[in-house]
C-alpha cells in the first residue's frame, strides 16, 4: 500500500492539516496521477467556509496537472508516463442527460457528486487511523497523488508546462468555455465580462479568440481592469465609479452589448447582465452565490427575447477542449502565465485560501516537486 501526503479538511472553518494518507489497490478503471500543480478555485473556499457541505474528512482541490503515474487493468486513454490535465465531470455516458448531450447534467455524477466518492462508492483514501477520506469533485488534488476515473485524466502536450496546465481544469475551461462553446459570439460582437478573476479574465480571451469586436471588462479593481487590458478588453470599467450598463449601451450606439458573461458572483452583478445585454442578446452567467439567496430583477430588463443561461463548466468536452487549450496556450494565442499570482507550497495551503477573500489577484497555484 502506498502512502502519500495530503491536506486534509477535518471540520469547516479550521486549516486542513496535512495528514499522511493511504492508498488502496486500484480498480480496473482508476488511473492514479502524480500532481505537480493545483489551483485554489472560489468552490474549495466554499467548503471550507461551509456554505457548501461535503462528507469530511475530505481532500479539496479540484483543478490540478500531473503525470500518470499508474493506471488500473480496464483503464482507457491514458497511459502511465501521460502528462494530464483533470476534469471534475466524469460521467456515466448512458443516462437521460448523457444521451442529451449534457454530461454536466448527468445523473450518476449529480447523484454521487455529494458523497465525494468514486462512482462504484468505494473510498480509495484512508487516514493512518483508519477512517476513509472523501475527494472533492471525484478529485482532490491538494495531494502528492490522486486516484481519479481513466475519463477524468486528459493528456495535453508534454511541453504544457504544469502550473498553467492545471487552471485548464477548471477556471480557464469554465471562461473561455462560456464564450467559445455557448456565447455564439459573432464576429464583431460587443462582449461584456463582469468580474475578472482568472474564469473572466479567460472569458475576455475566450471572447478574443471568438472574434468579438468590442470587449467589455468590468471589475472593481484597477490591477485586474488593467490584467483583462492586456488579455484582451479594449474597453473597461470600473464599477465602483462608472455605469457599466451605461458604457455598455455608449459602446454599441445604445442597444446594448451582444453577449455579457458575468463571473464575479454577486447580485449586482447579476442584475447588471440583464440590463446591458441588448434585445435577443445573450446572457451567461457562471458566478453563483448562496444558493438559498433572492436577486431582484427588473422585470422590463428580462423582457425582449433575451436568452439568459447558467453554465458552470463551459459546456465542457474535456478531451476535445483541454487539449485545444493547452495548444492555445502554447502557440501564444491563449495567455495564462498573467493568470498566476501566486505558487505556494503544499504546507502553505491555508494561507493561500486566507488570502482568497481578499480579492487577491487570481490564482494561487500549488506546486509540487
Ligand atoms: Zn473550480
Ligand atoms: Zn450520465
Amino acid at each position: 500500500m502506498r502512502s502519500f501526503r495530503a491536506a486534509v479538511l477535518n471540520e469547516p472553518q479550521t486549516p486542513m492539516s496535512i495528514a499522511s494518507v493511504s492508498l488502496a489497490a486500484l480498480k480496473p478503471t482508476d488511473v492514479l496521477v502524480r500532481i505537480r500543480a493545483a489551483g485554489l478555485c472560489h468552490t474549495d473556499l466554499e467548503v471550507i467556509e461551509g456554505s457548501l457541505r461535503y462528507p469530511l474528512p475530505i481532500v479539496l482541490g479540484h483543478e490540478a496537472a500531473g503525470v500518470v503515474e499508474q493506471v488500473g487493468a480496464a483503464a482507457n486513454g491514458v497511459k502511465p508516463g501521460d502528462r494530464v490535465v483533470l476534469s471534475w465531470n466524469p460521467h456515466c455516458g448512458h443516462c437521460f442527460y448523457c444521451d442529451r448531450d449534457a454530461p454536466i447534467l448527468c445523473e450518476q455524477y449529480l447523484g454521487e457528486g455529494s458523497k465525494a466518492l468514486p462512482f462504484d462508492g468505494e473510498a480509495r483514501l484512508s487516514l493512518s487511523d483508519g477512517r476513509m477520506l472523501q475527494q472533492l469533485m471525484f478529485l482532490g488534488s491538494f495531494a502528492e497523488y490522486c486516484v481519479v476515473a481513466d475519463q477524468q485524466a486528459i493528456p495535453v502536450p508534454k511541453e504544457m508546462p504544469f502550473d498553467r496546465a492545471c487552471l485548464i481544469g477548471c477556471g480557464v475551461m469554465t471562461g473561455v468555455g462560456a464564450a467559445l462553446n455557448l456565447g455564439a459570439i459573432a464576429h464583431g460582437d460587443a462582449v461584456m465580462v463582469i468580474g475578472c478573476g482568472a474564469v473572466g479574465l479567460s472569458a475576455v480571451q475566450g471572447a478574443r479568440l471568438a472574434g468579438a469586436g468590442t470587449i467589455i471588462a468590468v471589475d472593481l479593481d484597477p490591477a485586474k481592469l488593467e490584467l483583462a487590458r492586456r488579455l484582451g478588453a479594449g474597453v473597461v470599467v470600473n464599477a465602483s465609479s462608472d455605469d457599466a450598463v451605461a458604457v455598455g449601451k455608449r459602446e454599441t450606439g445604445g442597444r446594448g452589448v451582444d453577449v455579457v458573461i458575468e463571473a464575479a458572483g454577486s447580485s449586482s452583478a447579476f442584475r447588471i447582465t440583464s440590463e446591458a445585454v441588448r434585445p435577443g442578446g445573450q446572457v451567461i452567467w457562471l458566478g453563483k452565490i448562496d444558493v438559498n439567496k433572492d436577486v431582484s430583477f427588473r422585470w422590463g430588463s428580462l423582457m425582449q427575447e433575451k436568452r439568459i443561461r447558467r453554465v458552470s463548466y463551459g459546456n465542457a468536452r474535456p478531451r476535445r477542449d483541454f487539449p485545444l487549450l493547452a495548444r492555445a496556450y502554447l502557440d501564444g494565442s491563449l495567455m495564462l502565465d498573467e493568470l498566476i499570482s501566486r505558487r505556494i507550497g503544499l504546507e502553505e495551503i491555508n494561507d493561500g485560501f486566507a488570502a482568497m477573500p481578499h480579492g487577491e489577484t487570481n490564482r494561487s497555484v500549488v506546486v509540487f516537486d
